[in-house]
């Protein structure tokens, strides 16, 4: 079951464009392999309005921010995870609006309270004014939004769903054009299949990703993104029995052809899978828990 990706998606760059009823998106000029055509930046109202990922701490793109938002009252600051596309401009934004920052928490909150330390590559700086919770209800001039705490790419990493349209801002959790990256430590398999499995559950008629765009059949895009890690957890399952033990040969033979830009994120993606493997009891592991440690079925 291959999953029914659209690469299709274009956009100017820091413009705001109209893209539904209640909802207009600004597209950061910061294209890459992890960001696609850039951070999206949701701008959600009339007048008075909410922004979602804020995006990069870019000189150019806070202007061309500053400059979209004339004429409306920011009134919340709403972050999906703090990864330094998504989140910095919230302090700028905060600066010249007063509006309050929304978040999970800082960057590795949900893994700090383990006791384990998450990579330093985040937004550190973040801080939430507002520290919201799964099934919190933020309520503005004219949308009303519900918290879904979805940890797995990062563990801070929450959803908002507006009611008004059923659309649900998934962050990176789900995009339409590309998987997910779940690098350990911060982020984990466990969490990521169980908040996927969240998402089915739910009614939710649109996804805007903040890369990308829209997702319009949600539920059976979900259902194949579950389906695709379960197809990966079994190639790893077939390496792990023909003899590989070491993840980067795992990675050259599930990632044939990948683009070298990618190949280190895959690597993670394997770990994160084998890591869920040891908890659930079906992979011991020699060394390291890292990248260069040794892995076999039990
Ligand atoms: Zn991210």
């Amino acid at each position: 079951m291959s999953i029914p990706f659209d690469r299709n998606f274009d956009a100017p760059y820091e413009q705001l464009i109209d893209v539904a009823p209640r909802i207009r998106r600004l597209l950061t000029n910061n294209p890459g392999p992890f960001t696609f055509k850039g951070t999206g930046v949701a701008v959600i109202g009339r007048g008075h309005v909410a922004v979602i990922d804020p995006g990069p701490d870019d000189p150019l793109h806070l202007d061309a921010l500053r400059e979209a938002l004339k004429g409306e009252t920011v009134t919340h600051i709403l972050v999906t995870h703090t990864h330094r596309d998504h989140s910095p401009a919230a302090r700028a934004l905060k600066a010249w609006t007063g509006a309050r920052i929304y978040g999970f928490g800082p960057h590795g909150a949900g893994k700090a309270e383990q006791g384990i330390a998450v990579e330093e590559s985040g937004d550190m700086e973040f801080a939430a004014d507002v520290r919201v919770r799964d099934g919190d209800i933020i309520e503005g001039n004219g949308f009303v939004f519900e918290c879904v705490h979805t940890p797995g790419h990062t563990s801070n990493h929450i959803c908002y769903a507006l009611k008004e349209e059923k659309a649900l801002f998934c962050g990176d959790h789900v995009m339409g054009w590309s998987t997910t990256v779940v690098a350990p430590p911060d982020g984990d398999m466990g969490d990521y299949l169980a908040s996927l499995r969240k998402l089915l559950a739910r009614d939710d008629r649109i996804y805007w990703p903040t890369h990308g765009g829209p997702i319009r059949d949600p539920q059976s895009f979900v259902a194949a993104y579950l389906a695709h890690r379960l197809e990966r957890e079994n190639q790893i399952i077939s390496a792990l029995k023909d003899g590989l033990t070491a993840i980067p040969a795992m990675v050259d033979r599930i990632y044939a052809g990948l683009d070298p830009r990618l190949k280190p994120a895959a690597g993670l993606s394997v770990l994160s899978h084998l890591l869920l493997l040891l908890k659930q009891g079906r992979v011991a592991a020699e060394g390291e828990l890292g990248l260069r440690g040794r892995f076999r079925l039990v």
